[in-house]
């Protein structure tokens, strides 16, 4: 690529909305510019690096076993009807009519289609194992698509569907595409850590996400360096504290006028938070339903959605206040509360010197103990873990850290084969359901996961393995013709090995060429300026450790040369 006629509209200033490095690097370099939110063009630079990471999972995918297919965007209403996820799916999914009125939406996700498609085409356990995978477009018309890549509305996923005889096929199956997994962000040059994933829409049993750590990182994963215990924060369970238990005192109501927080209500009845019972009042399909947790705790709504068995819950809203005015908002307490559900985090089982709202205004009780003084219909684990707590496996300190989920693979078994009637006939003849297993990759997120673990303040910094050219040829003063012929001569030479190399042919000043090198992050740099006036020789420079070499051009095509070859990895075993 000659610079001077490559589409690279670089920026000095970062865009206002982007409020992340990956996003501002990658605009501010000319790989990404936004058609709307959420929603980018990949320019020139940007597309070959999508293609880099495109050709890494196509060829982990396909020694793993699994067959490349394309699958359409645009999937009909009927099939979402009847994995009953047209209506669970709700407003994230995109839809639109076509001129007859039949509805159709376009693929969040594609276990609808691909089920269909193997129901009616796979009959025989001969077939089987099958696992079938597509690179495409997925729109989720995010609540909050922020950024850049990171959560976008319209992105490219890698996705691929396993379809087994029987339960241990399938976990055969999940395996395989774990390892591969693991194979794929290595390669891109991530760091990585797989933990255990709650399955949310997609459903399922048993889930892993691979995480790349990184400030940025939606995600909160809870960690043990002791027994390597893993899992986000959705689902991460911890050991409780020992539960306070009380000493048999008679129940007190108090004046706390004006006291409304937790801590302000602590600090006045000289409580520990922990000692507060938090009572948070949710609508669950239409019903309240009363939530109890410490007071130094958050509830977990994504546990909470797994005790509830429904999604369709909120907290109280104004309205809901209104609509039951027996429910004293900022007073209410579980004490006396019994026309409504009550569900409580473990740790208040048999816990003892309390305080809780008096469903009364301005009053708190105080000496309240769970058993005695109110009744909980269901115990659970409803909070989240925080760093300091206990690992549910081996009881050594947790930490929580964020991180940016760049896949997830799920074992379905037969939520959508049994729905969909996706069946095969074993040897007998008998038909049964298959058991099938998902596993995604956001790939475009994968490549702003890359910039967020490699990057500094002057520029992004690719991997050689992503990088959108190995060598990036920089000759200072171009119009010398001593140096313009030497840096043709080396860009030749390159294009001749099939090496990609950018070539900085533009008539700019050197602090222009060298600030824009840093910005686009390219690998390795050869400069040819002063030293190439002395003695012929050239400069090699490394952009992730500013670590300079004097060489001439054979020595430095033979050290790229070997950087190249090492490389050169065999998909699917991971070495030479
Ligand atoms: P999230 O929890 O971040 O919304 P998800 O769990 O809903 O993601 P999956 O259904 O597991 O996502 O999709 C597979 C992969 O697609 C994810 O691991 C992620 O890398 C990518 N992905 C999901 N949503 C987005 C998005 N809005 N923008 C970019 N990539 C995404
Ligand atoms: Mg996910």
């Amino acid at each position: 690529m000659r610079q001077s006629r490559t589409f690279i509209p670089t920026l000095r200033e970062s865009p206002a909305d982007a409020e992340i490095a990956s996003h501002r690097l990658l605009v501010r370099a000319g790989f990404l510019r936004k058609v709307a939110s959420g929603i980018y063009e990949f320019l020139p630079l940007g597309t070959r690096v999508v293609h880099k990471i495109s050709r890494i999972i196509r060829e982990e995918m396909n020694a793993a076993g699994a067959q490349e297919i394309m699958l359409p965007i645009m999937q009909p209403r009927e099939l979402w009807e009847e994995s009953g996820r047209w209506s669970k799916y709700g407003p994230e999914m995109m839809r639109l009519k076509d001129r007859a009125g039949r509805e159709f939406g376009l693929g969040p996700t594609h276990e609808e289609v691909i089920t269909d498609l193997v129901r009616k085409n796979v009959s025989s356990y001969r077939e089987l194992p099958l696992n079938l995978y597509q690179i495409g477009s997925k729109f989720r018309d995010e609540v909050r698509p922020r950024f850049g890549l990171l959560r976008a509305r319209e992105f490219l996923m890698k996705d691929a569907y396993s379809f087994d005889r029987d339960e241990e096929g399938m976990r055969l199956s999940y395996q395989t595409m774990y390892d591969a997994y693991g194979r794929i962000f290595t390669r891109c040059g991530c760091t990585w850590r797989a933990v255990e994933a709650a399955t949310g829409l997609i459903g399922g049993d048993v889930s892993h996400e691979f995480m790349v750590p990184a400030e940025v990182g939606e995600d909160q994963v809870a960690l043990c360096d002791a027994c390597s215990y893993a899992a986000n924060v959705e689902l991460a369970t911890y050991r409780r504290h020992e539960t306070p238990r009380g000493e048999g005192k008679a129940l007190e109501k108090v004046f706390t006028p004006d006291r409304r927080t937790i801590e302000e209500v602590g600090e006045f009845l000289g409580l520990e938070p922990s000692r507060l019972v938090k009572c948070l009042m949710y609508l669950v399909e239409g019903r309240p339903v009363a939530v109890l947790v410490p007071g130094d705790r958050e509830a977990n709504e994504v546990k909470l959605a797994r005790v509830l068995e429904t999604d369709e819950f909120r907290l109280f809203n104004e309205a809901d206040w209104r609509d039951h005015p027996q429910l004293l908002q900022g007073f209410v307490g579980p004490v006396g509360l019994d026309s409504v559900e009550i569900i409580a985090d473990e740790y208040l089982r048999g816990a003892g010197g309390l305080a809780c709202g008096a469903n009364q205004a301005d009053y708190h009780l105080v000496n309240v103990e769970e058993g005695r003084d109110f009744r909980v219909h269901r115990f659970a684990d409803v909070t989240s873990a925080r760093t300091g707590d206990a690992c549910p496996r081996c009881g050594e300190t947790l930490r929580v850290e964020a991180g940016i989920e760049v896949g997830q693979v799920f074992q379905l078994g037969l939520k959508y084969s049994e729905a969909m009637r996706c069946y095969y006939h074993d040897e007998e003849g008998v038909a049964r359901p298959m058991y099938m297993g998902c596993y995604g990759i956001g790939v475009t997120r994968l490549m702003a996961a890359v910039v967020e673990q490699h990057h500094d303040d002057r520029g992004i910094i690719w991997p050689p393995s992503v990088a959108p050219a190995i060598l990036h040829i920089l000759a200072l003063d171009y119009q010398r013709e001593e140096r313009r012929r030497a840096a043709e001569d080396l860009y030749r030479a390159c294009m001749e090995r099939g090496w990609e190399v950018l070539l900085d042919d533009r008539e700019e000043s050197a602090g222009v060429k060298f600030a824009d090198a840093d910005l686009l992050g390219i690998p390795f740099r050869a400069v040819i300026g002063k030293g190439y006036d002395e003695d012929g020789s050239l400069e090699l420079q490394e952009r992730a450790t500013s670590r300079r070499f004097r060489m001439d051009r054979e020595t430095l095509l033979a050290h790229l040369q070997d950087t190249l070859d090492t490389l050169e990895v065999t998909a699917g075993g991971g070495g030479g």
